[in-house]
């Protein structure tokens, strides 16, 4: 089998210290404990996967967890250019939307304030 090796830029000029890696959204360098690493599901699926522990096997792309890098990545067909024509980014944009809430004030949606007195029905005609 004939695995191409394609260096980008990023690991070209890799630094002495923490290593890096170029957001496919704003294109700007990060470390790779700054940026989601994205993988291929493979097998004929488009689907883009979240490599959480940054180790799964193939072509990862990196990504700030953010929607604003998202919206790019979106923008410029960036996920199927890095990672092999796969373009589902369903997860990613959970993931990302599910982060958003971790850092910032939760918005709990107030049930038991909604919650409406039901008029009772069947006694009228
Ligand atoms: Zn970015």
């Amino acid at each position: 089998m004939n695995v191409r090796k394609i260096l980008t830029v990023a690991e070209v000029l890799h630094t002495e210290d923490q290593p890096q890696r170029t957001c496919i959204g704003c294109r700007k360098k990060a470390l790779r404990s700054e940026l989601l690493r994205l993988v291929a599901e493979g097998s004929g699926s488009t689907a883009v996967l979240v490599d959480e522990r940054r180790r799964m096997a193939g072509r990862g792309a990196w990504l700030h967890p953010s929607e604003a890098c998202l919206a790019l990545a979106v923008k410029r067909r960036a996920f199927g250019r890095a990672l092999n024509g796969a373009t589902g980014s369903t997860a990613v944009e959970r993931r990302i939307m599910a982060g958003k809430q971790d850092a910032g004030p939760l918005q709990i949606p107030l049930v038991a304030a909604a919650k409406t007195v039901q008029p009772e029905s069947g006694s009228e005609n």
